[in-house]
């Protein structure tokens, strides 16, 4: 037992873990800072009908930059939820993310459904619906135009009665939601008939070997029957390649997203002429 005890006294104080723990403190200050003064931006990603390339809309994701240093979402967004700046780093990457679709949508190409991305503790004000009507409003965009993107792990963790009634209020002013990352959290089928959704986003891990991996083949084809009989529409996350695409068409499903289409991007030069280039339906 001491033997343990000393093992983890050892962990705790290793230069490995206080180090790490330095950094979160210092990314955390850092974070408070760049949200205070709206230095974050907005990247934005393609979203295409699958059967044509057309373009559909883009994804709104987070962009921090630190001395330089790009810092991913992958580390800032759990860091801001597990710091309690969730909230406040969400109303600037909305602002942002709004403002964008607004400057785009003035050279007068529009550019569809504008889908964002928001963390549980977003949805877990009460008055995040009404907020967010405020800001669209404020800007001239019609509900219609804009997606939260919400993830199971959110949908059906903490707070899940009050979540659940923030999308209902959402979905009333006429906003879409989408189920992120569909397939890697714990939504149960009887979950998704319970909690009304617009669409379902199919993990890219399941896209990442779709032609050669036949589980992942059948997943991703029972996510595309399921979101279709429930009268969802369906995106397909990480598409790279072709063949995936080709895949994506053989079986139906709706909506692409990836490197093939485009990257994310904060350009709006590039966003610009990738709207002039492309097909709209
Ligand atoms: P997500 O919402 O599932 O976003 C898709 C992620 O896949 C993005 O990573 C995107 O850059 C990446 N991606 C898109 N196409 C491809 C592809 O073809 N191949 C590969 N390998 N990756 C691709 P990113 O931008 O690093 O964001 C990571 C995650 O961070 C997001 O996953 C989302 O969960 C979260 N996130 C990003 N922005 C926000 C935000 O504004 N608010 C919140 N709450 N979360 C955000
Ligand atoms: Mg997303
Ligand atoms: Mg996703
Ligand atoms: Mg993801």
């Amino acid at each position: 037992e001491a033997k343990a005890a000393g093992r983890q006294t050892h962990v705790f104080f290793s230069p490995a873990l206080r180090e790490t723990r330095e950094r979160r403190h210092r990314l955390a200050e850092a974070l408070r800072t760049a949200i205070a003064a709206d230095a974050l931006s907005i990247a934005f990603q393609p979203i295409v009908a699958a059967g044509s390339s057309n373009h559909r809309g883009f994804e709104a994701l987070a962009r921090w930059t630190l001395d330089g240093q790009p810092i991913s979402p992958a580390e800032f967004i759990p860091l801001a939820e597990e710091t309690g700046l969730a909230v406040p780093l969400g109303k600037v990457l909305m602002a942002r993310a709004l403002r964008l679709a607004v400057r785009l949508a003035a050279t007068g190409i529009d550019p569809g459904t504008i889908s964002v991305n928001v963390s549980a503790a977003q949805l877990r004000e009460p008055d995040f619906a009404a907020t967010v009507a405020a800001m669209l409003a404020e800007h001239g965009l019609p509900p219609e135009r804009l997606e939260i993107e919400v993830t199971e792990t959110v949908i059906f963790g903490r707070s899940a009665e009050r979540i659940a009634l923030t999308l209902r209020e959402l979905r009333k002013l006429g906003i879409r939601i989408a189920l992120d990352d569909f397939g890697t959290g714990y939504a149960s089928l009887a979950h998704l008939k319970r909690i009304q959704v617009d669409r379902l986003k199919i993990d890219q891990s399941f896209m990442r070997d779709v032609e050669t991996d036949a589980e992942d083949a059948v997943i991703v084809r029972a996510v595309i029957g399921l979101a279709k009989a429930l009268g969802m529409d369906v995106v397909a996350e990480g598409i790279e390649t072709h063949e995936q695409l080709a895949f994506l068409r053989r079986h139906g499903c709706d909506l692409a997203q990836g490197y093939l289409f485009g990257r994310p991007t904060t350009s709006e030069t590039d966003l610009v002429s990738y709207l002039n280039a492309a097909e709209h339906e």
